[in-house]
C-alpha cells in the first residue's frame, strides 16, 4: 500500500518584527517602518521592515544611513524583543489549535504537519486558510503560507505569495511552479552553494534536479546530494516536534562587542553573559555539557578557537564561563585586543544529577539549585529581573546582550 501523502504547512508571518511595531504604535500604520538596531551599537542595521519601506527598495541588513538615502522620510524604530516573543507565542496558540506537530524557524515563522487533522478540518489549502484568517482577526498579524507534500516545498510555498496568501505546492504541480525559479530560493542553497552552482552552469531548481547527483556531491558534499533530493520533492524530513531538541549537538551563543576588549575583566563579563545565556538553554531542554568551546575574535579579525572536556558534566553558568575563562587566561597571547566571543556546550549528555559530586569545592548542586531559580524568575518577570551581580556594571556588549547571535547547531536535515 502507499505511504499516505503528508499534508505539511510553512506558516511564515510577514514583516514580523515592524508588524508588531505597527501594530502597537498605529500612528506607524500609514508610514514607512523600519526596526533597526542601535547605531552606536555597531548594529546600526535594518532588522525589518513594512511592506511600503519594501516597496522602496528597503532591505533587510541595510545600514541606517542607506535605508535613510533611499527613503528620507523612514520612520526607524528600535526593536523590541521580548513583545515578538509574546506574539509569537500567540501566534503559536492559533497553530496548536490544528496539531501539535510544530517545529519552529526563527521567531517568525514554522512548519507544521497537519496530516493527521485533514480528515477533521479540511484539506491543506483549507487549514493554511483558516489560520490566514485567523492570525488576522484575532492578532492583527498577517502570515503567507506555503502547502505541499514536504517541509522544503512548504517553505518555499510561503515564499511565492505575500502578504496574506496562502500557496499550495503539490506532487502535480511542483515542476511547473519551482523549476524556473532561481536555485536560491531552495532551503539549503545559502550564497555559497549558489555561487558554486551558478559556477557549474546551474542557475533554476529545475537544472539542479536534472543534474548529474554524482557530480553534485563532488562539488559540494552531501549536501549536493541532498539538494538533488529536495528538488526533486524528495525530502522526507519529519516536522520535528519538542523532542526534536534531544538531538542537538552543541549549544553555542556570541557576540560582537560594542568596544574592543582591552583586559581580562571585560572579557570575564562577556564570558559570563554568554555562558549564563547557554546555560538557561542547556536546562531548558534537559541536557548537560560534557565539554566546552570558547571561540574568540581578536580586532584583527583573526579567530582562534579552545576546547575542553569536564570531568563531570556541568549545566551552570559558573562552571562553564569558569572553564572558558580557564582557557582563555591559558591559551590567549593579547597581541590584539578582542572583539567577538563565543561560548559553546558541546559533547552534550543527559546525565543525571546523582552522577554529579563536588569537583571543585563550589557545590555544583547548590549551583544548579540557584541558577534554576534565576531561570523562573526570569520567565516570569522577564530577562531582566535576575542576573550576575558582575553583569550589573558597565559593559560592552551592545543592548544588554539582546543582540546575541544564535549559532549554528540547531538546525539539523
Ligand atoms: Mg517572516
Amino acid at each position: 500500500m502507499a505511504e499516505r501523502e503528508r499534508v505539511i504547512l510553512h506558516s511564515d508571518l510577514n514583516n514580523f518584527y515592524a508588524s508588531v511595531e505597527c501594530l502597537i504604535q498605529p500612528g506607524l500604520r500609514d508610514k514607512y517602518v523600519a526596526v533597526c538596531g542601535k547605531e552606536e551599537d555597531r548594529h546600526g542595521i535594518v532588522l525589518a521592515k513594512n511592506q511600503a519601506a519594501k516597496m522602496l527598495g528597503i532591505r533587510t541588513g541595510d545600514t541606517v544611513w542607506q535605508a535613510k538615502k533611499k527613503c528620507p522620510e523612514l520612520v526607524v524604530v528600535q526593536p523590541h524583543f521580548d513583545l515578538y516573543q509574546h506574539y509569537s507565542q500567540l501566534a503559536r496558540e492559533i497553530y496548536m489549535d490544528f496539531t501539535d506537530q510544530i517545529e519552529p524557524f526563527g521567531m517568525d515563522e514554522c512548519w507544521l504537519d497537519v496530516t493527521g487533522s485533514v480528515h477533521l478540518m479540511g484539506s491543506g489549502a483549507e487549514i493554511a486558510e483558516q489560520i490566514r484568517k485567523r492570525m488576522e482577526e484575532e492578532l492583527g498579524l498577517t502570515v503567507s503560507v506555503g502547502v505541499s507534500f514536504n517541509k522544503v516545498f512548504a517553505k518555499l510555498g510561503s515564499d511565492l505569495k505575500k502578504p496574506n496568501a496562502v500557496t499550495v505546492i503539490t506532487k502535480a504541480n511542483f515542476k511547473k511552479m519551482l523549476w524556473d525559479l532561481s536555485a536560491s530560493e531552495l532551503l539549503g542553497v545559502g550564497r555559497s552553494t549558489g555561487k558554486t552552482l551558478e559556477k557549474y552552469g546551474i542557475h533554476t531548481i529545475g537544472q539542479l534536479a536534472n543534474a548529474n547527483p554524482e557530480l553534485l556531491k563532488q562539488w559540494l558534499g552531501v549536501n549536493g546530494a541532498r539538494l538533488h533530493r529536495w528538488a526533486n520533492g524528495l525530502d522526507t524530513s519529519p516536522v520535528q516536534t519538542v523532542d526534536y531538541q534531544r538531538e542537538v549537538k552543541s549549544v553555542g551563543r556570541g557576540i560582537t562587542c560594542v568596544e574592543d576588549l582591552d583586559c581580562e575583566d571585560d572579557v570575564w563579563k562577556v564570558i559570563l553573559a554568554m555562558a549564563q545565556k547557554v546555560a538557561v538553554e542547556l536546562r531548558s531542554i534537559g541536557l548537560h555539557a560534557g565539554g566546552i568551546g570558547l571561540e574568540v575574535k581578536n580586532n584583527q579579525l583573526v579567530r582562534m578557537s579552545m576546547q575542553s572536556r569536564f570531568d563531570v558534566p556541568v549545566q551552570t553558568a559558573g562552571a562553564l564561563a569558569e572553564r572558558a575563562m580557564e582557557m582563555f587566561k591559558a591559551q590567549y597571547d593579547w597581541k590584539y585586543p578582542v572583539r567577538a566571543l563565543a561560548v559553546r556546550a558541546i559533547y552534550l549528555t543527559e546525565a543525571q544529577y546523582s552522577q554529579l559530586t563536588i569537583t571543585d569545592g563550589k557545590h555544583p548542586i547548590a549551583r544548579r539549585a540557584i541558577e534554576g531559580v534565576m531561570d523562573e524568575l526570569k520567565a516570569k518577570y522577564g530577562r531582566e529581573v535576575t542576573t550576575f551581580g558582575t553583569l550589573m556594571c558597565e559593559n560592552k556588549m551592545p543592548d544588554k546582550g539582546m543582540h546575541e547571535i544564535v549559532l549554528p547547531g540547531l538546525i539539523k536535515d
